[in-house]
């Protein structure tokens, strides 16, 4: 919200906002993914499960450390929350905001899910994207954000003067969770990755948008597991997200995701990246 601002605006206003911005945080200097093992392992890797991810549910799924997960949509435009856990201590969880700080607002190939402090690496690296045409439409709208956070049932309850909503993403993934052998999953879920999701910032009030969804049917996103993952993944009861949310008034259609595991061999020479190497004294 900006409001008329009381003060004065300064004689240098034009130079000081015509500083030309740094990137908080260039990428050159970080691990790089290792494509050519990526491609090698899928090549021999063979397919171990499915899940259906039924219309807004959720549903969890472990993949293999150097395995692959993929998420299509198989029925009709639909946007999938994804929260990813390690499969040994699900406290260490996607970070989505540091994951935003590193690649930026949307996520594409190449781009990696890094979870919390202090293990702070890789989790999944996307290696396949049908909606990589997309790039950026007229209004700034991308796929894949990890600027949303997930629909959730306290802020449908703040919104709504008092509605209670059962199926919102954050009730689905925790159900999920829980399900899925989690002790206090609640407190783990956290913000997700906005699988298909559209969105951007409006230009004039910066406020968060999102847009009916570009995916169809045989789309899909397809990851790398750098680490052994539980994932969970919630079919959002917004469906493609063209109107609303947090209700069952929205068409919503199931996800699936699918599993493979890469023999040992076609991993030679590649290791789950091992745990951030900061100290952790914090200078005590
Ligand atoms: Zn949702």
């Amino acid at each position: 919200m900006h409001r008329p601002f009381p003060f004065q605006t300064p004689p240098d206003a034009a130079a000081r906002r015509a500083v030309a911005p740094v990137i908080c945080y260039p990428t050159e200097t970080l691990p790089a993914p290792d494509s050519a093992t990526y491609a090698r392992a899928r090549q021999s890797a063979r397919k171990i499960g499915s899940v259906t991810v039924p219309a807004r549910e959720g549903r969890a799924f472990r993949v293999p450390a150097g395995g692959f997960f993929r998420i299509s949509c198989t029925e009709g435009p639909q946007v999938g929350d994804l929260n990813l856990f390690s499969a040994e201590d699900p406290r260490e969880r996607f970070y989505s905001g540091k994951t935003r700080a590193l690649h930026g607002t949307h996520l594409g190939v190449g781009d990696r899910m890094w979870s919390v402090f202090p293990w702070l690496r890789p989790m999944a690296t996307l290696v396949a994207d049908t909606l990589g045409w997309y790039g950026v439409d007229a209004f700034g709208g991308r796929v894949h954000d990890v600027i949303g956070t997930r629909c959730d049932p306290y802020t449908h309850w703040l919104l709504s003067g008092g509605g209670q909503y059962h199926h919102c993403c954050h009730s689905n993934l925790t159900r999920a969770l829980s399900d899925a052998g989690v002790e206090g999953a609640e407190a783990l879920v956290h913000d997700v990755l906005n699988v298909f999701m559209c969105t951007g910032f409006t230009a004039d009030t910066g406020q968060y948008f999102m847009k009916a969804s570009p995916v169809r049917p045989g789309d899909y996103l397809e990851f790398f597991a750098e680490i052994e993952l539980l994932g969970v993944l919630s079919a959002c009861p917004g469906g493609d997200c063209s109107a609303e949310h947090s209700s069952d008034t929205a068409a919503c259609h199931p996800l699936e995701v699918e599993i493979w595991e890469t023999p040992a061999e076609a991993l030679a020479g590649w290791a789950p990246p091992r745990p951030n190497g900061y100290d952790g004294t914090h200078g005590r």
